[in-house]
């Protein structure tokens, strides 16, 4: 069922999304938007998927009861575990149902782009799971910032590729992956990893992550007597763990749906990666969608304490949920999320990722009755970040 939630045939989400691309990539973009649902519609393909989903990424993941927290927001507060996840986040979904779809379509090599590394390691991974040549773009100031990361991905057998033209983060990263497709169309298949891109990365990507809300349905009808929740609470960078957590109940308006965007040092300071509440309409990655940019349409480089909320732009689907008022978008900044992620620590023994932090960060800014369920994605963990957290703390020590 298509509504005004879900992308069209041409993979528009109301105004947002379509497919601006060079000439030159249009035969690769037009044969996956004629094979995607095909392929991922078929019982082979989502046999192959669910089976690997369970036996290699670990699925499903747990919906955890957090009492403690639960208590100090006076609501149930169940978070969706996509942190217990192989390789620690929910990226693998995804990227296991690319390379799979990949493979139908008989290409040979996967590229991909990453800015953080995250989405670099789980196609990587998933690369040599399946005996797939692997190329990943990365910025060099990246490859610098994310050493562990780039080990990983070059262990797992990945040519990593630092890229130095631009600011060498990961819009050049981008731009390089898109020439290294236009240049091998017919053996290369790109893997992006998030609800970005031109159609139909944006709807392959969120049904690929659909997985995500799928068994949130289930585990609430057995722990409630009721498959849904009254909230839906998730990051976005670009969107793709908020599309899958909110997938099946996005027509249901007895959920509300909170989106924690990236504020950096905050909204006003010029230093922050809120697209939602900063952004204009414009063109990234071929697609129509909110952008920071400035007066001349350049696009301005974001910032977040979080490597994987730190891009200028915004899903599509998203930039249409926040038009349409289908969901509530608050900006998390810095110092919130950090403060979130040592509270879930403490209270529960769960160390987020920090870009799960931004949606723990959220909930200070909700007000629940005490019967409201509230499911929250922590989608991944944080040992990716320590080093910040560290810092953070000694800082504080420091400064009382
Ligand atoms: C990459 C990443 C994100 C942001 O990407 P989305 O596509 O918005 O989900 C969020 N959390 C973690 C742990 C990530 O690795």
């Amino acid at each position: 069922m298509k509504t005004k939630f879900q992308a069209d045939e041409n993979g528009y989400y109301g105004e947002f999304g379509g497919a601006y691309i060079p000439e030159i990539l249009h035969r690769c973009v037009k044969e996956l938007q004629d094979n995607y649902l095909k392929v991922l519609e078929s019982e082979e393909f989502k046999q192959e998927f669910a089976s690997l989903l369970r036996d290699y990424a670990g699925r499903p993941s747990p919906l955890y009861l957090a009492k403690r927290m639960s208590e100090k927001y006076g609501c149930k507060l169940y978070l969706k575990r996509e942190d217990l996840n192989h390789t620690g986040a929910h990226k693998i979904n995804n990227a296991i149902g690319q390379v799979l779809l990949a493979r139908r379509m008989g290409k040979k090599r996967i590229i991909a782009e990453t800015g953080a590394g995250q989405h670099g390691v789980a196609t990587a991974t998933v690369c040599a799971l399946m005996n797939m040549e692997c190329v990943v773009y990365m910025g060099k100031t990246d490859v610098e910032r994310q050493r562990v990361n780039v080990e990983k991905m070059r262990m797992l057998g990945a040519t990593v590729v630092p890229v130095t033209s631009g600011n060498m983060t990961l819009k050049d990263a981008t731009n390089e992956a898109i020439r290294d497709w236009c240049r091998h169309p017919a053996d290369t298949f790109y893997v992006i990893g998030s609800t970005v891109g031109p159609h139909p990365y944006p709807d392959m990507v969120a049904r690929l992550q659909s997985v995500i809300s799928a068994e949130i349905k289930s585990q609430l009808a057995e722990k409630e007597g009721r498959d849904y929740p009254d909230y839906l609470i998730a990051c976005v960078g670009g969107g793709s763990n908020a599309a899958g957590t909110i997938y099946h109940y996005v027509n249901d308006e007895r959920i509300r749906i909170v989106l924690a965007e990236a504020g950096g040092k905050g909204v006003e300071t010029g230093m922050t990666a809120a697209t939602i509440q900063l952004g204009k309409m414009g063109i990234i990655h071929g697609a129509k969608t909110y952008v920071i940019q400035n007066e001349d349409g350049q696009i301005e480089e974001p910032y977040s304490i979080s490597a994987g909320l730190d891009y200028p732009g915004i899903g599509p689907m998203h930039a249409n949920l926040a038009a349409q008022r289908r969901a509530t978008v608050l900006a998390i900044n810095d110092d919130e999320a950090i403060e979130a992620a040592f509270e879930l620590t403490r209270l529960e023994g769960i160390i987020p990722a920090l870009e799960s932090a931004h949606a723990l960060g959220a909930l200070k800014k909700l007000r629940f009755r005490p019967e409201d369920v509230v499911v929250l994605t922590v989608s991944g963990r944080g040992d990716k970040d320590i080093e910040t957290y560290l810092r953070y703390a000694s800082e504080l020590i420091h400064n009382n």
